[in-house]
């Protein structure tokens, strides 16, 4: 029981830590960038209060605890500051305890903790500007790839129909939409994630997925009817963070003890 809170507590920690270096990822990024220039502004300039400049010490970056000790505002000028990286942070710390936890094998939690982060930057970029880097989404692709060889839930032709089939799936629906539409409805960035979580979840899922990540723009659209408000329909409703939320759920849910639990 002892053993179990402190590799539950060890995995929260590293999640946070590496939820905190995702948060400046995602912060850092910035549609003219090329990925060299994104990799660079990682280490230079320091980070700095957006408000009065001041250069963040150590203890301002402690993830988690810095933000609640401070409660949300900076230390020197005490204005409210961004709350993008506590929720990276706790989000990060969900994926490790759920990739630990839920996979036996260490490459798979690795991978699995891999794919999470990378559909978490996904979607918040994608939320921000519309982009979904291609850096990220080969990764994405590359991983699903290769996790397929290290599990026995998924086979490597499984993974490789998936890519296709959701690249191809996706590309007929935005030829689809431009032809009915007369306008773009889907970008490349959509396809090439679609791509990706096929290779993740196999061709048998990709249904699926589509299915709760429809619902879940839907559930949205209808939230803001709801509240009196109404979506811009100039301005497209990124589709990446939901794809992202529907794809994690299906990866989470082929592993072999989320399949014991379902059952
Ligand atoms: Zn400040």
């Amino acid at each position: 029981m002892l053993s179990a809170l402190v590799s539950l507590t060890a995995l929260a920690m590293a999640g946070a830590i590496t939820g905190s270096f995702l948060a400046l990822i995602s912060q850092r990024y910035s549609p003219p960038l090329s990925t060299t220039q994104w990799l660079r502004s990682l280490c230079h300039p320091a980070s700095r209060c957006s408000g009065c400049r001041q250069r963040l010490a150590w203890r301002d970056l402690i993830p988690v605890i810095s933000w609640l000790a401070l409660g949300g505002r900076c230390r020197y000028c005490h204005c409210a500051i961004t709350a993008q990286p506590l929720i990276f942070e706790l989000i990060c710390a969900l994926i490790f305890i759920s990739s630990g936890t839920l996979f036996s094998s260490r490459v798979m939690q690795l991978c699995v903790a891999l794919c999470g982060c990378l559909l978490l930057l996904l979607a918040d970029i994608d939320r921000r500007y519309q982009r979904l880097p291609d850096p990220l989404t080969s990764l994405l692709l590359w991983s699903g790839l290769g996790s397929s060889l290290c599990q026995s839930e998924l086979t490597a032709s499984a993974a490789i129909l998936g890519a296709l089939s959701g690249y191809l799936a996706f590309w007929l629906l935005a030829l689809l939409y431009r032809l009915l539409r007369k306008r773009e409805g889907l970008g490349r960035g959509d396809m090439k994630l679609f791509a990706a979580l096929g290779a993740w979840g196999g061709w048998q899922a990709l249904p699926l997925i589509a299915t709760i990540a429809a619902s879940l723009a839907f559930g949205l659209l209808m939230i803001f009817y709801l509240a009196g408000k109404t979506w811009d329909k100039e301005a497209p409703l990124p589709f990446g963070p939901f794809l992202a939320a529907a794809g994690w759920y299906v990866v989470i849910a082929q592993s072999p003890l989320s399949q014991n639990l379902l059952l």
